[in-house]
């Protein structure tokens, strides 16, 4: 049997594109000697999601803001595009990098508008344009114009999470960088964030990192998923069907947790099944002889099986499947509850009846693709062992001369990071409120921006 149902696998083929961020023996030990991240080696792919999933304290946060370059790594380096991070200034580096964090991290004392146009101001837009395109992105997350002059405190947790998405894609940026965006609102609401990470992403095909502590999120939104375990190091990167049917040892499997079989289906497309024929009438009257006989309306619309023992009366059909747009879990559901063992086929648009396929056949092809996506691993440790070389060496200091660094981007980074890590925050944004329009602001956020890295 020809397997195509791992379609997502190709996505790791594709990291030799434009725009790929590469983490090469990445470490980072802070200065109180705390090891955050060790020798993590990830491949991030241009225009996809890729989700970074692990317990609480294993570097997680660490990790993603080294892409910002908010912390620096203490071992190897990471690359865009083949350049390393740290050859490129910080403000451009930002403007080009979306950071969202939970809750938003939005300014409490600015207006919802005023929040999504914080970096086109800190860009010196004008006022009129930083406004028009603040309401275009207003209206892109999916949030009424009323909201725009509202403060945060008059939201939803969901509707603010979208303004922070709004904030981070103002200047348009090439990747978002996303910490753990959806883990303060409730499940109803998260799901609804997800479909509408997902929409977007349709639309505009950022690379995007987001940064989970539920597998489930991971699972869900990741093109492709790196499972952090304590300790910074990288237990297991593949595509969320690998995760689950390849789990690379004991803790990745602890980790994907229950179930996984069964939610693996749902990465696979019903499509390559083999839909076979079965014995069908229009006039459940008519049905007559052993064996299933499916009985369909005059839109050829499947109602229910015949029942041998009663004339004229039918069971119940059970739940159908669209090969062209279901997965094998949805297919193996449908046979499951087919009174025959069953799957019926029916077409996406009309509902007609397509064909059968057994749940025998259905459990045939979960196999064939479970060893083809165990070979496709293999194949890519070998080709991976073969293509590994000594990375060249770091250089200190390389941030280009020229025009003297800009603090303005640093700003929303630190302000950002302090809200999120102080209890005080209310205090940290009122201080922040007031010396807004006062002179020595330059000061604050140079105090503020030294105390972080002191820390660190
Ligand atoms: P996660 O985001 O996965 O919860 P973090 O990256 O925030 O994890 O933290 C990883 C480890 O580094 C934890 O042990 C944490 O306590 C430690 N850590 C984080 N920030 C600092 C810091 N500024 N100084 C010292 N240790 C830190
Ligand atoms: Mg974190």
């Amino acid at each position: 049997m020809v397997v195509k149902g791992a379609g997502r696998r190709k996505l790791l083929d594709e990291t030799c594109g434009v725009g790929v961020l590469e983490f090469e023996s990445v470490g980072k030990t802070y200065r109180d000697g705390t090891v955050a991240v060790v020798d993590l080696n990830l491949t991030v792919p241009s225009r996809k999601i890729t989700v970074i999933v692990g317990p609480s304290g294993c570097g997680k946060t660490t990790t993603l803001r080294m892409v910002n370059r908010m912390l620096e790594p203490t071992t190897g380096r990471i690359t865009w595009d083949g350049t390393p991070l740290r050859s490129k200034r910080k403000t451009t580096l930002r403007r080009q990098m979306g950071y969202v964090i939970q809750s938003g991290g939005l300014f409490p004392h600015r207006t919802v508008l005023e929040n999504i146009g914080t970096v086109p101001s800190l860009l010196h837009w004008p006022k009129a344009k930083r406004e028009k395109r603040s309401l275009e992105l207003l209206s892109s997350v999916g949030l009424e114009r009323k909201l725009a002059h509202r403060y945060p405190a008059q939201l939803s947790g969901g509707q603010q999470q979208r303004v922070g998405v709004a904030r981070a894609l103002a200047a348009d940026p090439l990747v978002l960088l996303m910490d753990e965006p959806f883990s303060a609102v409730d499940p109803v609401v998260r799901e609804e964030l997800h479909e509408f990470l997902l929409e977007l992403q349709r639309e505009l095909s950022k690379t995007i990192i987001l940064i989970t502590h539920d597998i489930d999120e991971a699972i869900k939104l990741g093109d492709q998923v790196a499972i952090l375990r304590i300790g910074g190091h990288l237990a297991q990167v593949g595509t969320p069907q690998q995760l689950l049917d390849e789990p690379a040892d004991a803790f990745v499997e602890g980790f994907v947790g229950r179930d996984r079989g069964f939610r693996s289906l749902s990465f696979q497309r019903a499509s390559e099944l083999r839909l076979e024929g079965v014995k069908v009438v229009r006039d459940v009257e008519t049905a007559s002889g052993s064996g299933p006989i499916l009985v369909v309306d005059g839109d050829a619309r499947p109602v229910g099986w015949a029942d041998p023992d009663r004339p004229g009366r039918i069971f119940a059909l059970g739940s159908t499947f669209s090969p062209e747009t279901d997965t094998l879990r949805v297919a193996l559901d449908s046979a499951l509850t087919s009174r025959y063992g069953l799957a019926v086929a029916v077409t996406a648009e009309a509902g007609r009846y397509a064909g059968v396929v057994s749940a025998d056949d259905i459990l045939a092809m979960v196999r064939d693709v479970r060893v083809a996506i165990a070979e496709s691993i293999s194949i890519r440790e070998i080709a991976a062992a073969q293509t590994s070389e000594p990375i060249p060496e770091v250089e200190e200091g390389d941030e280009p001369l020229g025009e003297p660094e800009q603090h303005d981007s640093d700003e929303l980074y630190d302000q950002m990071a302090e809200a999120e890590q102080t209890d005080d925050s209310d205090q940290l944004y009122d201080r922040l409120a007031e010396s807004e329009d006062a002179e020595d602001a330059d000061e604050l956020y140079d105090q503020m921006a030294d105390a972080e890295q002191a820390d660190h």
